[in-house]
C-alpha cells in the first residue's frame, strides 16, 4: 500500500509526504524538480524526505505522455494519489501560458491515465485553487457556486483540471477529491509568494510593493492545517456528489479569517523585528481584491478545523526563513 504524492518536492507536497510517512505509509514522491523557483530549495526539501524509510522518489515530468506511460507498472500498488505537482503562480501565468497548459492540464490527464490503470487506487485527490473563483463574486466562496469565468491562465487551467477530473470520476467510477487551496503560507514555502517576497525584501531594507493600497484581502492558510485537510480528505471514504450521481467532490481549504495584507505584513514585520518600506502600487491584471473561503462543508465532511492564526503561523515561518538563510 503506497500513496502516489505528486509535486513532493513542491512546498505542499513535501510537507504532504512527510505528514503521511509520519503515520507510517509507504510514499512515492513524483517531481519534474523543474526551475520555475531555486531548483536548490526543491533538492533541500527532497533530501529531508530521501533520508526517511519508506520514501521513494521518481523524477518525472507529468506533462510527458510517454514518460507517464512508461511508470504505469510501478503503481501497481499505489492505494491513493495526492496529485500537487502543477505551474502554480497567477501573474507568471499571463506571460506563460503553455507551461499552464502542459502541466496543469495535460499533466492532469497522464495523472487520471495512470489512475485509472491503478489495481488498487481507492481514492484520488488533487490540488485546485481559490482563483477558480474569479473576481466580483459574493462572498465568502462557496464549492456550491458556478464558477465560469476564471480572471488568469492559471484560474482557468485549474478549473480545467477540476472538469477533467469530474469526467472520470463518472467515466470510470473513481473516487476523487478536488481541494481548492486558499493561499498557503509557512515552513519551506515558496519564494515566488508574497510572505517570502516580503520578508526577503522587509529583511534587506528594500522597499515592497503593496498592490491597491494593502486593501486586498486573502484568507491565508497555515501549511499544517492545509496538510490535516488533505489527509482527511484521503482518508474519508469514496465521495458522491448528490447533484450528478459522480464519485467526485470539491471542498475549500481556507483559514475562514479574511486578513487585509496591511494587517498581514504588520505581523510580518513585527515577527521579523523591522518595518517594512511601503510603495504602494494599483491592482495587477489577473489579481483579485478578496479571496475568502467558505468552509463549512469541509468542516462537516471532513472534520476541517483551521487552527492557525497569523500571530502563530507568521512567526513560525519567519523562524524557519531566518534559519534557512542562516540569519542570526
Ligand atoms: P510548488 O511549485 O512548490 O510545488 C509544485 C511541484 O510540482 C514543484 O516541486 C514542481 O517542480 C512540480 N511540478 C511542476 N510541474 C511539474 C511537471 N510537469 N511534472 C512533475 N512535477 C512538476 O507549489 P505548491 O505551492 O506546493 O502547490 C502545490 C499545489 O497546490 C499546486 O497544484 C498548486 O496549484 C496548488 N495551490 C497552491 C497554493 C499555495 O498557496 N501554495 C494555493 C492554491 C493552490
Amino acid at each position: 500500500m503506497t500513496i502516489l504524492v505528486t509535486g513532493a518536492a513542491g512546498f505542499i507536497g513535501s510537507h504532504v509526504a512527510a505528514a503521511l510517512l509520519d503515520r507510517g505509509e509507504r510514499v512515492l514522491g513524483l517531481d519534474n524538480l523543474n526551475d520555475y523557483y531555486a531548483v536548490a530549495l526543491k533538492e533541500a526539501r527532497l533530501a529531508r524526505l530521501l533520508d526517511r524509510p519508506g520514501f521513494r522518489f521518481l523524477r518525472a515530468d507529468i506533462s510527458d505522455r510517454a514518460t507517464v506511460e512508461g511508470l504505469w507498472p510501478q503503481f501497481d500498488d499505489v492505494t491513493g494519489v495526492v496529485h500537487l505537482a502543477a505551474q502554480p503562480g497567477v501573474r507568471y501565468s499571463i506571460e506563460n501560458p503553455y507551461a499552464y497548459v502542459d502541466a496543469n492540464v495535460t499533466g492532469q490527464v497522464t495523472l487520471l491515465e495512470a489512475a485509472r490503470r491503478m489495481p488498487n487506487l481507492r481514492h484520488f485527490v488533487y490540488a485546485s485553487t481559490s482563483s477558480v473563483y474569479g473576481a466580483n463574486r459574493k462572498m465568502p466562496f462557496s464549492v456550491e457556486d458556478r464558477v465560469d469565468s476564471p480572471v488568469s491562465v492559471y484560474a482557468a487551467t485549474k478549473k480545467a483540471a477540476e472538469m477533467l477530473a469530474f469526467t472520470y470520476s463518472h467515466l470510470y467510477r473513481m473516487p476523487m477529491t478536488g481541494l481548492r487551496f486558499f493561499t498557503v503560507y509557512g515552513p519551506w514555502s515558496r519564494p515566488d509568494m508574497a510572505t517570502w517576497l516580503f520578508a526577503d525584501a522587509i529583511t534587506a531594507g528594500k522597499p515592497i510593493r503593496v498592490f491597491n493600497g494593502g486593501r486586498m484581502k486573502r484568507d491565508f492558510t497555515y501549511i499544517d492545517d492545509i496538510v490535516a485537510g488533505v489527509l482527511a480528505a484521503l482518508d474519508r471514504p469514496a465521495p458522491v456528489d448528490a447533484e450528478t450521481g459522480a464519485p467526485h467532490r470539491l471542498f475549500n481549504l481556507g483559514n475562514n479569517r479574511c486578513e487585509e495584507l496591511m494587517r498581514f505584513i504588520g505581523v510580518l514585520e513585527l515577527a521579523l523585528g523591522r518595518e517594512a518600506v511601503k510603495v504602494m502600487e494599483p491592482m495587477q491584471a489577473g489579481d483579485v481584491q478578496e479571496t475568502a473561503a467558505d468552509i463549512e462543508l469541509s468542516r462537516q465532511v471532513l472534520g476541517f478545523e483551521p487552527k492557525t492564526p497569523i500571530e502563530v503561523g507568521l512567526p513560525r515561518f519567519v523562524e524557519w526563513y531566518k534559519t534557512y538563510h542562516g540569519i542570526g
